[in-house]
């Protein structure tokens, strides 16, 4: 079991997360950060636990917006640089929209920039968005 991380609420396999991703997400101070070890993220949706580090437990109300793993709705940010919400995507895929390329021009963003420092799984959000774009096309065609 060495190396593999459990969550202590649902008692799912857990994904490294960077320091980072953690404390851009926090609402309050951020000195649950003190303690050693590093940190994991729960990605289970049926879960209310988001980051955990040893007795550190954040659940996904202690932290500033919705998660986009953790919350089905359409407030759901999926990119975190330029705050696209889930139902932001969904309006652009209504309007014919089919890229990701698209979808940046139909909400007037430009298409540069990085996530991972404030995506609370410290990565680009360029695969979550593609992801999120392919299952609305697919719910639109169906
Ligand atoms: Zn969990």
């Amino acid at each position: 079991m060495k190396g593999i991380l459990i969550c202590p609420t649902c008692g799912q396999q857990t994904l490294k997360v960077k320091e980072e991703a953690v404390k851009g997400q926090l609402l309050g101070p951020t000195n649950l950060t003190c303690e050693k070890g590093k940190w994991q993220v729960c990605v289970n949706d049926n879960c209310d636990t988001v980051y955990i580090k040893n007795k550190t437990v954040i659940r996904k109300d202690e932290l500033k917006s919705a998660v986009f793993f953790k919350d089905k709705t359409d407030d759901a940010l999926i990119c975190y640089c330029y705050k696209i919400s889930k139902g932001e995507i969904k309006l652009a895929v209504e309007h014919g929209c089919q890229t990701t390329g698209e979808v940046y021009k139909y909400l007037n963003k430009s298409k540069k920039g990085s996530c991972s420092s404030n995506n609370p799984l410290g990565k680009s959000c360029s695969n979550v968005f593609k992801h999120t774009l392919n299952l609305l096309l697919k719910d639109k065609v169906l």
